[in-house]
């Protein structure tokens, strides 16, 4: 069949999210960049902020600034129960079992470092594997590789599939009683494949090994259970979350969190220090030392509670069919092609344009207000695969809408146009 051009495909929206909803909360969306309104298409990078996020910061510092924990005074209290009701928020966002469970940290990349160091020094030792997938993020894969050359474990990638899927019987034969950890994104910031990552956590814990799930462009997208996941280790980033840079969480599993020894040494994470002997704290304050960055966690709070005034369901339909509709429309550029075809995916269309460089994409489409990405992507062995150094990327959030997704297609149908 055609493929419809802008425009063709009439009811996008399905009953109950309309991207209005989403769009009337973010200021920086009504702005204009070299003349055209906003077209925000960078949302793997970051996604932008509610008003509610930014109001939120602004009446922390107005109000209620404070350090939290130790000081035994009103504003200390308050600002410490603001502190932990946003751990208890991302402990039911994420379907923990308990606060306790959630780490705060600066982001994936802080948070997946935290675990190659804690449990990773402490659990791998010589001829161990830890597998990690071909499509991950490089902060997915550096992390392991620093703590592997410490522990003389290895670092085994697991191969793609040509669609851009990891390639599950591979994988399955990759697995063995010497596989510590799997390492693995829910959602590829670059092909924007969704692995199968519930039943590659089930065979994995078949061999013994821990699954660590990069969380980074999954949360935004749909919804999480890392109990239901079975999970043994799940990050993500605020900022990719409509929440502030700077925070982010890693929620363990009770009995392998209560086991991680400290990372990083200083106030906060110790019960009592002496120049003969210090004791900790209990998780999850014995992984958090120094003051925390407090004001990121009530915009976290405020992103969070924000994001799940929408129908999840519903938001995650919406996202899939702008998707499709972006798909369809991107395939009537000449000479454009999407990367990777895997079923399960997110809303992250990276593609090449004959003729063009990615930096030249993007400059092209800067100057007609629309943001995207152009590069490596962090995820230099997934662009391996297809042959590649770098790529154009647009990715999707919830207040896209279908004219933003006809602006792109019709900005590069010019450029593909234009003369030489
Ligand atoms: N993992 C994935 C899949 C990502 O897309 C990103 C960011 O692009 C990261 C990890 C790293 O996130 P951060 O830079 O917020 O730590």
């Amino acid at each position: 069949a055609a493929a419809p051009g802008p425009g063709a495909l009439p009811q996008l929206q399905p009953p109950g999210f309309s991207p209005e909803s989403a769009r009337q909360d973010i200021p920086i969306l009504h702005r204009t960049v070299n003349g055209h309104p906003l077209v925000w298409l960078d949302n793997g990078a970051t996604t932008q902020k509610p008003r509610q996020v930014i109001e939120a910061l602004g009446a922390f510092y107005g109000a209620a600034n404070s350090n939290i924990h130790r000081g035994a005074h009103t504003m200390a209290r308050e600002a410490t129960e603001m502190y932990e009701a946003g751990r208890s928020a991302v402990a039911q966002f994420l379907g923990a079992g308990s606060p306790d469970d959630i780490v705060f940290v600066r982001g994936t990349t802080e948070a997946i470092n935290l675990v190659a160091q804690s449990w990773g020094r402490a659990n791998l030792g010589p001829g161990d594997d830890i597998l990690v997938a071909t499509l991950e993020h490089h902060s997915d894969i550096v992390p392991w590789q620093l703590i592997a050359k410490e522990t003389r474990a290895r670092v085994v990638p697991i191969p793609l599939t040509p669609e851009g899927a990891i390639d599950q019987d591979a994988y399955a034969d990759l697995l063995s009683s010497r596989t510590q950890l799997v390492a693995v994104s829910h959602a590829s910031n670059v092909l924007g494949t969704v692995p199968p990552v519930k039943e590659m956590t089930a065979l994995a814990h078949r061999y013994g090994a821990k699954v660590l799930v990069d969380g980074a462009q999954a949360v935004a997208h749909f919804p999480v259970d890392v109990r239901d996941l079975d999970a043994d280790f799940y990050a993500f980033s605020g900022h990719k979350l409509f929440a502030p840079t700077g925070i982010g969480a890693l929620y363990a599993k009770p009995e392998i969190l209560q086991a991680m020894r400290p990372w990083q040494g200083g106030g906060n994470m110790i019960e009592s220090v002496d120049f003969t002997r210090t004791t900790f704290a209990p998780v999850p304050h014995r992984l958090e030392a120094g003051t925390g960055h407090i004001s990121g966690v009530v915009g976290l709070l405020a992103a969070l509670n924000w994001f799940t005034s929408f129908d999840r369901d519903a938001v995650a339909a919406y996202e899939t069919a702008l998707m499709t509709y972006a798909q369809q429309a991107l395939a009537t550029v000449p000479g454009l092609e999407v990367l990777g075809s895997a079923p399960e995916r997110i809303a992250v269309l990276t593609f090449t344009l004959a003729g063009h460089d990615p930096a030249g994409i993007a400059d092209w489409l800067d100057r007609d207000g629309i943001a995207i990405r152009a590069g490596h992507h962090c995820a230099q062995p997934a662009l391996a695969h297809y042959g590649l150094e770098s790529a154009a990327r647009a990715s999707l959030a919830l207040y896209n809408t279908s004219e933003e997704v006809d602006q792109l297609v019709a900005s590069l149908r010019r450029l593909q146009e234009a003369p030489e």
